[in-house]
């Protein structure tokens, strides 16, 4: 991949993202971009704020933490990786979303946490729409009951729906995973269950945001867009 400047990458994503608004006549105030910035160092996260990114999404809870200290405090910090109990306690406070919400148990230590700090956390509940194996996140079956048992923890307010769709390299291919989040969503709707909100869709990356758009995301989590390929070091 050709490395380009954040500056470039930022106004192509962001024209991207006004033409599927387009396509699916929706307004692009709607959908909010999350510059994914995981493994990317502070430099260049500042350099994302300057050119007027202030929603970023992290995948560690020691990551996230560390740059939430060094960046500016207007910035909305999304967790979108998976969560560890033992971990939630340096999170709480920090975060403005935290997406990847998949069991009773992580919730109950989400609210332990809040019932300390006297504030109330807003999630999203994940879905494993597409039934991968390897994928975190609760089944389609079970989503709807999973929400109705977090709802009653009073210092979390759920405010939507999360998925992370197969990788493929036709975003057509996922258009039905985005199609069927959508469709969750409205189902718990219709069920009126107290201190829920369906507020939020949480889906599309970087191969199949414009796709995920036109299937009614209010939130896209671009990495590689926007900051280029990542590199993990072996270990
Ligand atoms: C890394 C990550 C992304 C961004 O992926 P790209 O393909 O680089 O855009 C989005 N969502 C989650 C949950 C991630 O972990």
């Amino acid at each position: 991949m050709v490395i380009k400047m954040i500056k470039e990458n930022l106004a192509i994503v962001e024209q991207n993202i006004a033409e599927a608004c387009k396509a699916a006549n929706r307004k692009c105030s709607d959908v909010t971009l999350i510059a994914v910035s995981k493994t990317k160092p502070v430099e260049l996260l500042q350099e994302a704020y300057d050119y007027g990114c202030r929603d970023f999404g992290e995948n560690k809870v020691q990551e996230l933490v560390e740059k939430y200290e060094c960046m500016p405090k207007d910035i909305k910090w999304h967790m979108i990786g998976h969560l560890q109990r033992n971990k939630v306690k340096y999170l709480i406070g920090k975060t403005y979303l935290i997406h990847s919400v998949d069991s009773v148990r992580l919730a109950e230590e989400i609210h332990k946490e809040a019932l300390k700090q006297n504030c109330t956390v807003s999630i999203l509940v994940e879905v494993n729409v597409a039934g991968e194996e390897t994928k975190y996140g609760t089944t389609n079956e079970d989503a709807i009951q999973l929400v109705a048992e977090i709802s009653k923890f009073s210092n979390i307010s759920i405010q939507g729906l999360m998925t992370i769709a197969p990788y493929v390299e036709n975003a057509e291919e996922n258009r039905q995973y985005f199609g069927k989040l959508k469709q969750l969503s409205v189902d718990i709707m219709n069920k009126n269950i107290d201190n829920v909100n369906m507020n939020f869709l949480s889906m599309g990356m970087t191969g199949d945001y414009q796709v995920a758009i036109q299937e009614g995301a209010s939130f896209v989590r671009v990495g590689t867009g926007i900051f280029g390929e990542r590199q993990y070091k072996c270990s």
